[in-house]
């Protein structure tokens, strides 16, 4: 008598399964990685008396497209986890999605809004 498999299993291979795993294992890895340096570099920033944000750089990194300055169509919180994953392993990076970002003006940069709020 065989035992049937749960229906969320329909359609996937052992092999997809595997690439989810791993997926979610790099997405995990790299959001606490990105978090540890942020925090260890805020604190080191505010024991010397600097701005928390730029290091009196007055100067941030846009946050919505990582200072590229283009975002992707469709927005960079749905996809854009996924694609720096494929990035990195070596895909081919996919550009036609591109388009200037609005919240830098395809600069990249912003002015600290620490600084500009206190000076
Ligand atoms: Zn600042
Ligand atoms: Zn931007």
């Amino acid at each position: 008598m065989p035992v049937e498999p749960p229906s969320s299993m329909e359609g996937l291979t052992s092999s997809e399964i595997a690439g989810f795993a791993v997926g979610a294992l790099l997405v995990g890895a790299t959001v606490a990685a990105q978090r540890v340096d942020g925090f260890i570099a805020t604190s080191q920033r505010t024991s010397l008396g600097m701005c928390k944000k730029c290091g009196d750089l007055r100067i941030v990194a846009c946050s919505q497209c990582k200072g590229i300055g283009s975002v992707r169509k469709g927005g960079i919180f749905t996809f854009g986890m996924l694609d720096d994953i494929y990035e990195s392993l070596g895909a081919e990076t996919k550009t036609t999605n591109l388009v200037p970002c609005t919240n830098c003006r395809s600069k990249g940069r912003l002015l600290c809004p620490e600084c500009s709020k206190v000076r």
